[in-house]
C-alpha cells in the first residue's frame, strides 16, 4: 500500500477515539507508527493496527512512566517478539523525572539489551535532555547492525546529530520541534536520508486545536521551508526514507 504520508511518532490511544483516530490514518494514507507508554497498552494497540492497513503499533515503556511501571519489564520482554517496532522508550532527564533517571537508565538498558538480542527491530526513542545518555547506550548496547533506532523530538547539538548518524539512527521530527530553535538547529545538522516526520499527537498543538493524528502536513511545509525544498519532494523523500529504513536494514 503506498504512502501519502509518514507519521513515525503518534499516541493514537490517547485521542479520545482510538478507533477513529486509526481510521483517520487509513482515509489520509498516513504511515504511522502507534507508539504506546506501557507494555499492558500493546496488546489493544496491536489488535486494531493489525485490521488497518496504514497503521502499526509499538511496544512501549516511556521513559516517564518508568517511575512507576518498572515491574512491567517482564510483561515488555514477553511481548516483544509479537512487533517489529519498539516505543516510547528512552530517557529523561527534564526536573520532573530526574527523580527517576537511575532507574530509568536501567530500564533502557535492559530494553536495547533484548531488542539488540531479537534483532531486526525498530526503536521510537525519547531524549529530553538526556541526548549524550541515550547516544552512549546506543553505542553500548544496540549495535547498529541489529536493528534501528529513530530518535523521536531529537534536540542534540550538531556533534550529536552526527554521532547518531554513525549510530545508523534516523530522526522523526514534528511541528512544535520546529517551532523552537533547538529543533531547528537539529534538524539543520541532520542528513536527508534519515529524515521522518511525526506528529507526536495528542501532546502538540496544530494552532489551537490537538494536532489530528497522522497530520504532518505543518511540519512538512517548515521542514521544506528550512532546507529549501518543494513540500512534495520532501514529502517523497520522506516516504522514501521510511521504504529504505523497513526494507533495509543497517548493516556492518
Ligand atoms: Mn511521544
Amino acid at each position: 500500500m503506498q504512502p501519502e504520508y509518514v507519521d513515525f511518532h503518534c499516541h493514537l490511544d490517547l485521542y479520545p477515539n482510538f478507533e477513529a483516530a486509526i481510521k483517520q490514518c487509513d482515509r489520509t494514507r498516513t504511515a504511522t507508527l502507534a507508539v504506546t507508554t506501557t507494555p499492558k497498552a500493546f496488546s489493544r494497540n496491536k489488535r486494531l493496527a493489525d485490521k488497518s492497513k496504514f497503521v502499526r503499533a509499538a511496544l512501549g515503556l516511556h521513559p516517564q512512566l518508568v517511575a512507576t511501571r518498572s515491574n512491567e519489564l517482564m510483561l515488555f520482554s514477553q511481548l516483544l517478539d509479537q512487533t517489529r517496532y519498539v516505543g516510547e522508550i528512552g530517557l529523561d532527564a527534564s526536573k520532573q523525572h530526574y527523580g527517576s533517571f537511575n532507574i530509568q537508565k536501567e530500564i533502557f538498558k535492559e530494553i536495547l539489551l533484548l531488542c539488540a538480542q531479537a534483532g531486526g527491530k525498530i526503536l521510537s526513542i525519547h531524549s529530553v535532555r538526556s541526548s549524550t545518555h541515550v547516544l552512549k547506550a546506543l553505542a553500548d548496547y544496540f549495535p547498529k547492525d541489529r536493528g534501528t533506532a529513530v530518535l523521536h523530538w531529537f534536540t542534540g547539538s550538531k556533534k550529536e546529530v552526527e554521532r547518531a548518524v554513525e549510530l545508523g539512527c534516523y530522526f522523526s521530527v514534528n511541528q512544535a520541534m520546529l517551532a523552537t530553535p533547538t529543533g531547528k538547529r537539529a534538524v539543520s545538522s541532520i542528513p536527508l536520508n534519515r529524515l521522518l516526520t511525526e506528529t507526536d499527537g495528542p501532546f502538540v498543538m496544530d494552532g489551537m486545536d490537538v494536532v489530528r493524528p497522522g497530520h504532518v502536513q505543518p511540519a512538512l511545509m517548515t521542514l521544506a521551508e528550512l532546507l529549501n525544498l518543494q513540500e512534495d519532494d520532501l514529502r517523497f523523500k520522506v516516504i522514501q526514507n521510511l521504504k529504505t529504513m523497513l526494507t533495509h536494514p543497517m548493516v556492518g
